[in-house]
C-alpha cells in the first residue's frame, strides 16, 4: 500500500475548516504490526479511516496493489473495504442484541457469502472462544467482545486488519491478550494499530509511524536485538556471529554429553549424506552394464538402443530406461 501526499479537510458548520491530515507520504508493507502512534486529535483515526476505504480525502492518494483509490468506483470501494480489509475499533461495533454467531455471520453476508456452522465455530476456536456460538454480545466480557470482532474481521480473509484503538475499554491485561492476538495475525497479513499508548506501540509494533497535527513527526522500525526505548533505529540489525558462537559453545561446556552427540551425530550425518551422494551421482546404468559385461554378456537393449561391446567394454553412456538383456 502507498500513501502519497494525503490530505484531509474536515469542513466545520460554523468555523475554520480542520486539516486533519496534512501531505503525508509512506508506504506500507504486506505484512507486519505498523501502529499509528499520537495524542487525541493528531490524526490517527482519519488516517486509518482513509486507509481502510471509510471516508473520501481531499489530495494525495492511497494506491492499493496497482490500483489507485480515487479512481474506485463506489462498488470497487465497497469490495475493497468489503473483502480486503478487516475493522476493529475499541467499542467494538458488534451488534448488541444478536448471538455471536450471528455477528460473525454478518461479516460474511454483507459479501453475499454464507458461512457454515463449521468455518464459524473454527474461527471462534481460533481465539479461545470455542462454544459461544449461541452467547448474545451483551453477556460477554470487553475482552470477549474485542476477540469476536476480530474474529469478524478475519472470517473475511483480509489482507488488512485496520484497529482503531483495539484496547482502549480493556484493562491493561485483557489489552495484552488483544495485541498479543493481532501479534499473531500480523505474521501473515498487515495490521494497521491505532493507538495513544506509546508502551504498547514499544513493546508489540515492528514500525511506529508517529503523527502530530495530521503530520508524521517519525517513522521508525524495531530494532530487534534490544527491548529499550533506544533500540528504535531506523535499520535492522542481527545477532553477530562471535556472539552466536559464545551463546552456541555456552551450552557445551554446560554439558559436555550434550558436545560429544552433537559431534557423533554430525559425523553419521555427514557418512549417510556422503553415501546417498555417491549412490545417486554414480550413474545405475553404468555400474549395471560394466557388471553386466563382466559376467560375459555382450548385447543389451537399454533405452531402446543397441549396446555393443566396445574394445572389451559395453558402451554404457545411455539415459535410465528399462535394460533388457539378449
Ligand atoms: P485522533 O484519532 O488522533 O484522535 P482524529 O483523526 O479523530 O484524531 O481527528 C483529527 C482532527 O480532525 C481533530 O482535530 C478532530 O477534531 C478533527 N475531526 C475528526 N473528525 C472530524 C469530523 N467528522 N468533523 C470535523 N472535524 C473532525
Ligand atoms: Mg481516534
Amino acid at each position: 500500500m502507498k500513501i502519497i501526499n494525503l490530505t484531509k479537510i474536515y469542513q466545520i458548520k460554523n468555523g475554520e475548516p480542520v486539516k486533519a491530515l496534512d501531505d503525508v507520504s509512506f508506504d506500507l508493507p504486506n505484512k507486519g504490526m505498523v501502529f499509528l502512534l499520537g495524542k487525541s486529535g493528531s490524526g490517527k483515526t482519519t488516517l486509518l479511516n482513509l486507509l481502510g476505504g471509510l471516508d473520501t480525502f481531499d489530495g494525495g492518494d492511497i494506491v492499493f496493489g496497482n490500483k489507485s483509490l480515487k479512481n474506485f468506483t463506489s462498488s470497487e470501494l465497497d469490495s475493497f473495504r468489503n473483502t480486503c480489509c478487516g475493522f476493529v475499533f475499541q467499542d467494538y461495533n458488534l451488534l448488541p442484541e444478536f448471538t455471536v454467531a450471528e455477528n460473525v455471520a454478518l461479516s460474511l453476508e454483507i459479501q453475499s457469502k454464507q458461512a457454515s456452522k463449521e468455518e464459524i465455530s473454527q474461527a471462534l476456536k481460533s481465539v479461545d472462544l470455542e462454544g459461544y456460538e449461541n452467547r448474545k454480545i451483551t453477556e460477554l466480557s470487553g475482552g470477549q467482545k474485542q476477540r469476536i470482532s476480530i474474529v469478524r474481521a478475519l472470517v473475511k480473509t483480509p489482507d488488512v486488519i485496520f484497529a482503531d484503538e483495539p484496547t482502549g475499554a480493556l484493562d491493561s491485561n485483557t489489552g495484552d491478550d488483544i495485541l498479543n492476538l493481532l501479534k499473531q495475525l500480523s505474521k501473515t497479513k498487515l495490521v494497521v494499530v491505532v493507538s495513544h499508548d506509546r508502551e504498547f506501540a514499544l513493546k508489540y509494533a515492528d514500525r511506529i509511524i508517529e503523527l502530530k497535527n495530521g503530520k508524521i513527526i517519525s517513522d521508525t522500525e524495531k530494532d530487534f536485538e534490544e527491548k529499550q526505548p533506544k533500540a528504535w533505529q531506523m535499520q535492522k540489525s542481527g545477532m553477530p556471529f562471535k556472539a552466536a558462537v559464545k551463546i552456541g559453545m555456552s551450552s557445551f561446556k554446560l554439558h559436555p554429553i550434550k558436545l560429544v552427540a552433537t559431534v557423533l551425530l554430525a559425523v553419521l550425518t555427514f557418512v549417510i549424506f556422503g553415501t546417498f551422494l555417491t549412490a545417486t551421482l554414480t550413474e545405475q546404468n553404468v555400474v549395471t552394464i560394466n557388471s553386466l559385461a563382466d559376467k560375459g554378456v555382450n548385447v543389451a537393449v537399454y533405452n531402446k538402443t543397441v549396446a555393443i561391446k566396445d574394445d572389451g567394454k559395453m558402451n554404457a553412456k545411455f539415459c535410465n530406461a528399462d535394460l533388457t538383456v539378449l
